[in-house]
């Protein structure tokens, strides 16, 4: 079994365990993320659905078809309602909240939808659009 890290809500309340290295880790800026998260992108930390396990604690969830067409299950506590993660069944990807993991292990390596990004928003150069060819 690979390295697993755990994550958590806010509160608390809410527990879970996924793997310690994403198969991908992401800045994303759709709308839909920008409404979820608050900000202008939502730390993305992208691991096969498979691998997230909710450890403690109760989890709503909230379904929409995103602007790809795809179906995206918004995972969030019940108590203090902070998104955990999402689950984008037709990619068997989960999209961890990046930010429910133990801070400075969420490192992005790429943007997502950066032309979305409100035109205050520095984007960092160093990274690269993902996927590649978007
Ligand atoms: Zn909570
Ligand atoms: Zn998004």
């Amino acid at each position: 079994m690979a390295d697993q890290v755990q994550g958590r809500c806010l509160c608390g309340a809410v527990t879970f365990e996924t793997d310690a290295v994403p198969t991908a880790q992401i800045l994303c800026y759709c709308s839909d993320c920008q409404s979820v998260s608050g900000g202008p992108a939502y730390a993305a930390y992208l691991v096969p659905l498979a691998n997230v396990a909710l450890l403690s604690g109760e989890v709503s969830a909230f379904t929409v078809t995103a602007e790809s067409g795809r179906q995206n299950t918004r995972k969030f506590c019940t108590q203090c309602g902070s998104r955990v993660w999402a689950e984008i069944p037709e990619l068997s990807m989960a999209s961890v909240s990046g930010f429910a993991l133990p801070r400075g292990h969420f490192r992005p390596e790429g943007l997502h939808r950066a032309g979305n990004a409100p035109d205050w928003c520095v984007l960092d150069e160093r990274l690269p659009a993902f996927p590649p060819e978007a």
